[in-house]
């Protein structure tokens, strides 16, 4: 078993709070919220960041997004507006490596950005 607690979360081997889940991609809150709205949604696949994403894995960054959207209107946050963010290496501040997209909103959030 991998020691990514991403992937143990997406097995079910960790605690969450765990909003989707499907054979490509799964969906969760962020223990450190810095929003009302804070969600991670991974590929349940274990990609270390973007550097390390193939052609092949298309399909996967495809219907992350398009379920990400999905938790922005369920969130009832599509209307009022959110930030997608995917940190990527030191300088991007990524902290854990496997890949995740960020899900922010419930309030406006602060620009510019960095
Ligand atoms: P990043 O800096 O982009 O790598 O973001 C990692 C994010 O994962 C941070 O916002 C953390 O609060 C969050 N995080 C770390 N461990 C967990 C966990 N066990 N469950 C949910 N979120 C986590
Ligand atoms: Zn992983």
């Amino acid at each position: 078993m991998s020691t990514c607690i991403f992937c143990k979360i997406i097995a079910q081997q960790a605690p969450s709070e765990m909003l989707y889940h499907d054979d490509l991609v799964t969906a969760f809150r962020d223990i450190h919220p810095v929003a009302p709205t804070h969600v991670l949604i991974v590929p349940n696949k274990h990609i270390t960041s973007i550097n390390a994403l193939s052609p092949n894995d298309e399909r996967i960054m495809g219907h992350l997004f398009t379920i990400a959207k999905q938790i922005a209107k369920d969130e009832e946050i599509d209307q009022t507006g959110y930030r997608m963010i995917i940190n990527t290496g030191y300088d991007g501040g990524q902290v854990i490596y496997h890949l995740h997209l960020h899900l922010i909103g419930g309030r406006p959030m602060r620009y510019p950005m960095g």
